[in-house]
């Protein structure tokens, strides 16, 4: 589950970790009040408004209304509430919101943290993340930060470093004090830093994160260590230690069929292919996957019905995956172990009688419990199924009603 900026920077802070203090508005009307609050707190009457989508390239992005920035600098009262009129209620696209352009529903009123004094400055690169492969948490962080870290990945990769965290002993003082070092700080600033990488760490792991992007991680000119920007995963699995968390989830930022397939109980995921699937078991629904996209064809989602796939789960499943017009055929694959397979043929008759008439070839294969007698049951109906038997036979006939 993604979170929003203001959403884990408040994580952030409670854990111990400094971050560019705000307020969040969804009115225009509420921005002078917030901004005053917020001036109270800080001392500051220079602020960024930043516009609160799921998806980072905001400072570059473009609201299509106004031709605002998403992350914008404004002094003073006035030329506050006209930036957050500027962003507010637009529509904001970014080099990551996929060639559309992300609804601005909310804002953060963010005190200036870039103000001039002893030092420059500068801006770093953190996130902490799981190294899949490694299997170990990994804290990966450049000198480079702001805003265009996948350039830097991409041209100067050695200015990119990682440091990984055994998980008997967890992150050690001197991991830490590398990092600080590598990132060019001494005195103050690097104990700041110490400090800094030990709270989110200790964030990443306390809210069972997968991921926590700081980009950038300021040095104040005062060599104060703050976290200016947020980009949040956490492990939707472990959602349930932490209602709290569970709460920011924010469905308008979701893909609407998956928002609906969850509420239902069904594991779904849109991909962008032609051919729908219909499984039971996550495992037998990427094997699935697997040989739609061999057989020449492209799973339009992964969609797990799981263990019972009755009539009532089976026609929501439908309902959900004819939502899109991409989808070309049908392949349901059910393994019958502990649901028999004449009970899920059952459930495909009485949803496709619900239909009339289905708009796409629907190919059915079942195996296991009851086989026999829900391929009997299946030919019975009449319906304009294709029933298979074997894996292969589904994908040979994927391949003939898509040619
Ligand atoms: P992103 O573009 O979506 O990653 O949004 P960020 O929160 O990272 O903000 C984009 C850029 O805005 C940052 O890289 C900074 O350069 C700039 N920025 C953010 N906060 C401040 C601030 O307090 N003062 C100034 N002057 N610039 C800021
Ligand atoms: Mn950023």
């Amino acid at each position: 589950m993604n979170l929003h900026e203001y959403q884990g920077k408040s994580i952030l802070k409670s854990f111990g970790v400094s971050i560019q203090e705000g307020r969040v508005v969804d009115k225009v009307e509420d921005a002078v009040a917030a901004a005053k609050e917020l001036t109270a707190e800080t001392g500051t009457e220079w602020y960024v408004v930043k516009a609160q989508i799921h998806a980072g390239g905001r400072g570059k992005g473009t609201v299509e209304e106004t031709g605002s920035h998403g992350v914008v600098l404004a002094k003073g009262i006035d030329k506050l509430e006209e930036t957050v009129k500027g962003i507010l209620g637009g529509h904001l696209e970014t080099a990551q919101t996929n060639g559309v352009a992300k609804k601005v529903n909310k804002v953060l009123i963010a005190q200036d943290v870039y103000y001039p004094g002893a030092s420059e400055p500068s801006e770093f690169y953190m996130s902490v993340l799981l190294d899949r492969e490694k299997g170990r948490n990994t804290i990966v962080y450049s000198t480079e930060g702001g805003m265009d870290i996948e350039a830097v990945a991409e041209n100067t990769p050695e200015l990119i470093h990682s440091e990984e965290i055994n998980p008997k002993v967890g992150l050690q003082g001197f991991q830490a004090r590398k990092i600080a070092f590598n990132l060019g700080l001494s005195g103050q600033a690097m104990k700041q830093m110490t400090k800094f990488v030990f709270a989110l760490y200790a964030a990443y792991e306390g809210c069972d994160a997968s991921m926590f992007e700081i980009n950038p991680v300021l040095k104040t000119s005062d060599d104060k260590i703050i976290a200016v920007d947020a980009k949040v995963t956490l492990d939707g699995n472990a959602l349930y230690r932490h209602p709290d968390y569970a709460a920011m989830r924010d469905k308008s930022e979701e893909d609407p069929t998956e928002v609906e397939a969850d509420e239902v109980g069904l594991n779904f995921v849109k991909l962008d292919g032609n051919v729908g699937c219909m499984v039971n078991g996550a495992g037998l629904a990427m094997a699935t996957m697997d040989i739609i996209k061999l057989s020449g064809g492209n799973p339009a989602n992964f969609l797990d019905v799981g263990g019972t796939a009755d009539a009532e789960r089976v026609e929501k499943a439908f309902n959900i995956i004819l939502k899109d017009k991409n989808v070309k055929a049908i392949l349901i694959n059910i393994f019958g172990g502990i649901v028999r397979c004449d009970r899920v043929a059952q459930g495909v008759v009485d949803a496709y009688q619900k239909f009339g008439t289905f708009p796409v070839p629907l190919i059915v294969r079942l195996q296991g419990t009851n086989a026999k007698e829900a391929k009997a049951l299946i030919e019975a109906s009449g319906l304009d199924v294709i029933s298979v038997t074997l894996l292969q036979e589904a994908a040979d006939k994927v391949k003939e009603v898509l040619a």
